[in-house]
């Protein structure tokens, strides 16, 4: 397939080259171009119609259709100061409401708010604090951090070091020195034959007070985490996890970064992820739904703790010395300021709650499909994984690119959808409504539908 010659598909082909793309099926069939959007909707160059079931990227939490608050907010900005920087005490004023407004906001006891302008900024400038943090105490020696099998923090050299998906690090040179890799804490797939949750989550914690203990406690700083695991997949983990990690962290003062990029603001049901799971971070990094992607903008909240150490050395050295131009630029401050006074004025997070139910239903509906292994789901975030053995949970071979095939059918229906391998994520946005999800459901049904008669056709199952 290729696009029509002067077409913006084939334009994009002949003169752009993006991420996470294969550069040369773009260059040849021309990109995927969208024109507009209303609610959960997006439409193409040639009219068709799509439900886009991961918010974009986990982040168009109110649909892509204009809003026009945050027209009007962005106007009142770009009218009033269109930029303005946060270097030598200078800011503007958008951005010292909008870190009241976090620091308000936040699920656990936390000082103040850093801006950046991505998740991956947001974790990168996180781990340069820590790291700062630890010289600022005098033990230069307490750097490493832990991060975890099938994490998502990011691509940029730290944060991408993070990231515990290997696809992300091949051969770009990562990860750097220094990351250490704990347990994915995925029951369903990572749990022994016969092992509970609560065992489960007990064995991670394990493991994770033995690596600790082999590379010595002096020597770690912090562990990153994400509520739920979402690009590894949509990794809930066990009831009991947290309760029994925090207190190994507590014990070796190993900070803890909760990385609320895709759980902030409503995803699990609640304002936080950290409320969902009991998370009790030292520093939140935030993004994404934070102006609901209307504006790059990415926050960092930092306890007291850390904020003293970071202010102290601040003070002996001159000067924090880091920042970017666009930190709490006025324009992303002012769309995410309104963007938080439409979360609270819709009650977004109610109306998560209140959706959620038929959100779950609806996916449960999947549960006993022969290629169903696990239906998974928090809130208004999930996935389905699908497998070659529903007893043994042995999955396809992933040379047969199952999931791949039906987020490409599931295409075809008009559902754009996300595969991790096999798992088939959902993440809709959060104002669609009771009928929206029936109809994301009813298309990804037609999609797997088609994966099965391929699959038999096959021979494969
Ligand atoms: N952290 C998490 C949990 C994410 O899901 C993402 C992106 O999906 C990031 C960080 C990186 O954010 P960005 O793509 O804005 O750099």
């Amino acid at each position: 397939m290729s696009a029509r010659p002067n077409s913006l598909a084939a334009r994009d082909g002949a003169f752009h080259f993006h991420g996470y793309t294969n550069a040369l099926k773009n260059e040849q069939d021309g990109g995927f171009v969208v024109m507009r959007g209303d609610g959960p909707f997006i439409y193409t160059e040639d009219g068709k119609e799509y439900f886009d079931g991961l918010s974009g990227l986990w982040c168009s939490a109110l649909g892509f259709g204009p809003q026009p608050r945050l027209i009007e907010a962005a106007k009142r900005q770009m009218e009033t100061l269109p930029f303005y920087h946060t270097f030598t005490q200078k800011v503007a004023a958008p951005a010292v409401e909008l870190a009241e407004k976090l620091v308000g906001l936040a699920p656990v006891p936390m000082s103040k708010a850093y801006f950046c302008n991505s998740g991956s900024e947001a974790n990168d400038t996180a781990i340069k604090m820590i790291w700062y943090f630890n010289n600022a105490l005098g033990r230069p020696q307490k750097k490493k951090i832990i991060s975890r099998v099938k994490a998502y923090h990011g691509v940029t050299i730290a944060a991408g070091s993070l990231t515990g998906l290997p696809a992300i690090h091949a051969d770009f040179d990562l990860p750097i020195p220094g990351i250490l890799r704990t347990d994915c804490p995925h029951h369903y797939r990572f749990g022994e034959m016969g092992e509970s949750a609560a065992d489960f989550a007990t064995r991670c914690a394990e493991n994770l007070e033995k690596l600790i203990l082999a590379e010595g406690p002096e020597t770690i700083a912090a562990m990153f985490a994400e509520p739920v695991q979402g690009a590894g997949g949509v990794i809930i983990p066990p009831e009991t996890y947290w309760a029994k990690i925090t207190p190994i962290l507590k014990k070796h003062d190993i900070l803890l970064v909760a990385d609320e990029v895709i759980c902030g603001f409503g995803r699990t049901g609640n304002w936080w992820g950290t409320q969902t799971f009991g998370l009790q971070p030292d520093i939140i990094t935030t993004a994404k739904q934070l102006s609901a992607a209307q504006a790059p903008i990415a926050g960092i909240l930092i306890n007291q703790r850390v904020y003293e150490g970071l202010r102290d050395h601040s003070n002996r050295l001159g000067s924090f010395a880091h920042g970017l131009t666009y930190s709490g630029h006025p324009l992303s401050a002012a769309i995410a300021l309104e963007t938080l006074k439409i979360y609270e004025d819709l009650k977004i997070v109610d109306r998560a709650r209140e959706l959620a139910p038929v959100f779950q239903r609806e996916m449960r509906k999947f549960a006993d499909h022969s290629l169903v292994g696990e239906v998974r789901h928090v809130g208004l975030v999930g996935a389905i994984e699908l497998v070659k053995d529903k007893a043994s949970h042995e999955s396809f071979d992933p040379k047969l690119t199952v999931g791949p095939t039906l987020v490409r059918l599931a295409h075809e229906h008009g559902l754009i959808v996300r595969p991790v391998v096999d798992s088939i994520c959902f993440c809709p946005p959060l104002i669609s409504t009771e009928a929206q999800i029936g109809d994301m459901f009813a298309r990804f049904s037609r999609a797997l539908d088609d994966t099965t008669a391929w699959l038999k056709r096959e021979g494969h199952c």
